[in-house]
């Protein structure tokens, strides 16, 4: 291979025998679930911030002889973000036990779910910066329970390793997508998304500085094979570019995450350290490395286990799970409107822009407390009352939505004009200057003042000057 080798994420530039890497991202997603009790057991899953290990029972302490009850609620939710997620729900599935010593478990192995998950198959949607839609796979959502959590401390000068078992046996749910993903910022948007489904669902805090939710990004690069160099950038970008679609034969795996930006740039680095691992002409190990926030940078923890490692098999103390069609169908009937269609809704319902609804949309709160607010109004444009969510920051914790109301109405009183008649007075202005408009259009900012000039010869009040100006940009936008 030759030194002009670039990653796929770096500008397709225009070089002689030209040869360059396109990244192969697939995630893994840890969430705890906020079910009221643990996974197997009958202990309080709230653990955080709690008492070391006064959360804990033989169940969750692994001592002999207890035995696993499963949670019916995690279950059930882990079911519902599958199907949030477009999964396959087979009618089968069984916990397994997946066999390793670290002290984390004390039971030596973690109850997980192996080669019949809960969900399989699914995808998410995702719309990119330039507005186009990529459909990233999901190979399965599986259900397992969390780990206890260690503290490396110095106990009277000696190094120790305290353990605290109340996070042990916490309902945890895990996705994994297939390999589509092809830069850092389509597994940033990937995420986001992911992490606003969740909490529609109500069914995490999904606080990354908690822990409650975890990311694992796995990594490889895979050469463009390309014939001939192209004559300009913009021509490799169209030329059809023969990719070789096998997988490349590593993969690395970069554990742990608790940040989308720690995420983004653990990919980044990741992509420059193989990048030029590969344009030596050397393979990147196949290993677990974890993102170093002080340094900027991933650092080797350990090479990659396979599955044979963990000598997985199906937990002996629990039956397996089948589904009758009623109970699926009961559950997907319970699924609340989740993000997208919120989203619709609000363009449809409510005419309000893309770009609005989406924000409204971001927290399922915000978008209640919106509908709430505009079936209460009266006078008052759904726009406006958009325009005050979005833009002065409402604590709709603390202003109940009537009140919000009357705030807006208020303001309009002090203004002497309703939005409503603002508006109007607005669009015929519009209507009545096309030249000024067709000026504006064509970059005249001249243009921009005459039409606010117009419309406050009707409204008289220089107040409204800005609010003016913004509403006519945006109607012309
Ligand atoms: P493992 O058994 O090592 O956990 P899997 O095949 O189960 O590996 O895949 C785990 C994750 O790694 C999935 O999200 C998958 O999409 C992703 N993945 C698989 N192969 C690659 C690859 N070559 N490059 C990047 N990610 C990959
Ligand atoms: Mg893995
Ligand atoms: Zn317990």
């Amino acid at each position: 291979m030759n030194k002009n080798c670039l990653s796929a994420q770096v500008e397709k530039l225009e070089i002689e025998n030209f040869c360059m890497f396109e990244s192969i991202i697939g995630l893994e997603i840890h969430v705890e679930l906020k079910t009221k009790s643990k996974m197997f057991c009958g202990c309080a899953a709230d653990f955080f911030g709690k008492e070391p290990n006064s959360h804990c029972c033989p169940v969750c302490l692994g001592l002999p002889g207890a035995l696993p009850v499963p949670n019916k609620k995690a279950i059930e939710w882990c079911v519902m973000l599958g199907m949030a997620l477009d999964c396959q729900i087979p009618e089968f599935s069984k916990f397994d036990r997946k066999n390793y010593f670290y002290p984390d478990l004390p039971k030596g192995y973690q109850i997980s779910q192996y080669d019949q998950p809960l969900c399989i198959n699914g995808k998410l949607k995702i719309t990119l910066p330039d507005g186009k839609e990529k459909i990233i796979k999901i190979r399965r959502v599986h259900l397992e329970e969390d780990t206890g959590k260690l503290l490396h401390a110095e106990i009277n000068g000696k190094k120790s390793t305290l353990i605290d078992f109340n996070r042990s046996g916490v309902p945890l749910v895990e996705i994994v997508t297939e390999p589509d993903i092809r830069s850092s910022e389509e597994a940033r948007i990937f995420l986001k998304k992911l992490h606003q489904i969740i909490r529609y669902l109500s069914i995490s805090d999904a606080d990354m500085e908690k822990g409650s939710m975890r990311l694992e990004p796995n990594i490889s690069l895979r050469e463009i094979k390309n014939q001939k160099s192209p004559a300009s950038p913009s021509e490799a970008g169209r030329a059809k570019i023969k990719i070789d679609e096998e997988l490349p034969k590593y993969k690395v795996e970069v554990k742990n995450i608790n940040s989308f930006a720690f995420a983004k740039k653990a990919i980044d680095f990741e992509i420059k350290r193989q990048s030029e691992l590969l344009s030596k002409g050397e393979t990147p190990q196949q290993e677990t490395r974890g993102w170093n926030e002080k340094q900027q940078m991933t650092t080797s923890q350990r090479s990659k286990e396979e599955a044979h490692d963990y000598r997985y098999f199906p937990e002996p103390d629990i039956p397996p799970i089948c589904w009758n069609k009623e109970t699926l169908n009961k559950l997907r009937k319970n699924l609340p409107p989740l993000p997208d269609n919120i989203i619709k809704k609000l363009i449809k319902t409510y005419k309000l822009s893309l770009y609005d609804s989406t924000i409204i949309a971001d927290n399922s709160a915000v978008a209640d407390y919106f509908e709430k607010c505009v079936s209460l109004a009266k006078n008052i444009p759904a726009k406006t009352i958009a325009n005050w969510l979005i833009n002065k920051k409402i604590d709709i914790k603390n202003l109940s939505p009537d009140n919000l109301v009357k705030k807006i109405a208020q303001s309009q009183q002090d203004s002497g004009i309703t939005d409503d008649e603002l508006y109007k007075i607005i669009r015929n202005i519009i209507q009545n200057y096309p030249k000024a408009v067709s000026d504006y259009k064509s970059g005249k900012e001249s243009a921009l003042m005459f039409l606010v000039g117009m419309v406050m010869r009707e409204v008289k009040n220089s107040s409204l000057a800005d609010k003016i100006k913004l509403i006519i940009k945006e109607q012309l936008s």
